[in-house]
């Protein structure tokens, strides 16, 4: 069984699990799904999500619904999955061997049905829209959610609309969304901008499906399961992820914190959340004494994932961090450009926002933060081909470079 809790420790109200709210009725702050209790054995469901691997039924084919001991439970015939997850754990080469690291792994959580992580948390997002008997559903996004949430509506067969800040999400993206047949709407400014407008609106006609909807976490959180299966249950020290809204970050931690206290893992990996320096309000608060948040008003950076400067899920990601014994920290574009391409000659390849791991990665190995030694994953978000406007315009400066002869 589980319910919606709201996510400030100090309040812990509590809610039906399908009560359709986004916010705390008596503080405002965000809610989260409680899992009350786990039945089995941990021993029994560790053998029991591998078993599932080899099976054809349609809920045990998703690597998100074969972890559903830890979900809201629906009928099977109720899911709306692709299926998505079961993407493998990659060793990484040249990417180690940059960032001065003997274990390095990638979980490419861009190799999902649409591209990005985002497909995760838009299984048990839409499964849960459906649930409530939604008609349409809505999000504010950089390019990535708007993508997922459009194939997932088609999926379900609901309406699907989502706010873009013009001219910034990149064409591949955009073109998805076009694809799946969802209605673009766009926005004079930045993805705060659309956010809010979206939430302002209040329409009641309108599921909305952006991360602070509880829900998408639950179904983001299971990466974490499933990283931790491939690395059979021995903890790596770090696991690094990008952060923009941080709702991914927090998924990430709540997943931790679930396995620990239900018996899974008695001991929890480290989280670095890296930001870009133009798009850093959580590094920033990280590194002040005082511990304030403040958004980042123009928040400006090429890995257009995470140009967020009003993180709706701060709060969740810092307790995650605090829990893990992390830290968050940020890295330019010119770090994340070259860590990007490093990446792409691993053969591997992800969007710019994801390669921000790796540069955040060089950082604190260089400043003798990370052992050279520490078994470290790293996660992909974000598939090479979401952004290749990117990737030709870096061509076009290398080639630019070379012909004036001046090499950096
Ligand atoms: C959405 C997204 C992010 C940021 O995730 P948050 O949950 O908003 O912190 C990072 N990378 C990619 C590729 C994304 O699509
Ligand atoms: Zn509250």
């Amino acid at each position: 069984m589980a319910h919606l809790r709201c996510s400030a420790p100090e309040c812990g109200i509590t809610l039906e699990l399908h009560a359709r709210a986004l916010a705390c009725p008596r503080c405002g702050d965000l809610l989260e799904v409680a899992i009350d209790a786990v039945e089995s054995d941990p021993q029994d469901l560790k053998k029991l999500w591998i078993e599932r691997r080899s099976s054809y039924d349609r809920l045990d084919a998703s690597g998100v619904w074969r972890f559903r001991e830890f979900l809201p439970r629906y009928d099977a015939g109720q899911v709306v999955t692709m299926p998505e997850g079961n993407v493998p754990l990659i060793r990484a080469q040249r990417a180690a061997e940059w960032a001065g690291l003997r274990n390095l792994w990638f979980k490419h959580l861009g190799w999902n049905p649409t591209g990005s992580f985002k497909d995760l948390g838009m299984t048990a997002g839409m499964t849960e829209a459906k649930f409530a008997g939604a008609g349409m559903v809505a999000c504010a996004s950089t390019g990535n959610t708007a993508a997922s949430l459009a194939a997932y509506a088609a999926r379900a067969g609901l309406i699907a609309r989502v706010y873009l800040p013009a001219g910034q999400a990149s064409a591949n993206k955009l073109a998805q969304a076009i694809d799946f047949g969802a209605e673009v709407i766009e926005i004079e400014g930045s993805f705060d901008d659309a956010l809010e407008i979206l939430l302002d609106s209040r329409d009641p006609d309108l599921y909305f499906l952006n991360s602070i909807n509880p829900f998408r976490i639950e179904g983001q959180k299971t990466a974490m399961f499933e990283l931790l299966e491939q690395f059979k249950w021995e903890i790596p020290d770090y696991v690094v992820v990008p952060g923009g809204n941080l709702g991914n970050s927090s998924a990430f931690g709540k997943a931790f914190k679930e396995l620990k206290s239900f018996g899974l893992i008695d001991r929890l990996p480290r989280m670095v959340i890296v930001q870009a320096a133009g798009a850093n309000p959580l590094a920033r608060l990280w590194r002040s004494d005082s511990r304030q948040f403040e958004a980042v008003k123009y928040p400006e950076t090429i890995a257009t994932a995470i140009r967020i400067g009003n993180p709706r899920s701060w709060k969740k990601a810092l307790r995650a961090i605090e829990l893990t014994d992390g830290m968050a920290i940020d890295v330019t574009d010119e770090e994340i450009g070259e860590a990007k391409e490093t990446i792409g000659r691993d053969g591997i390849g992800c969007e710019p926002a994801s390669a921000t791991t790796l540069a955040g990665l060089r950082k604190l190995v260089a400043a003798g933060i990370v052992d050279r030694d520490a078994v470290v994953a790293a996660v992909l978000t974000g598939h090479a081909l979401k952004d290749t406007e990117y990737i030709i315009r870096s061509r076009k400066k290398l080639e630019l470079r070379d012909a004036t002869g001046v090499h950096g």
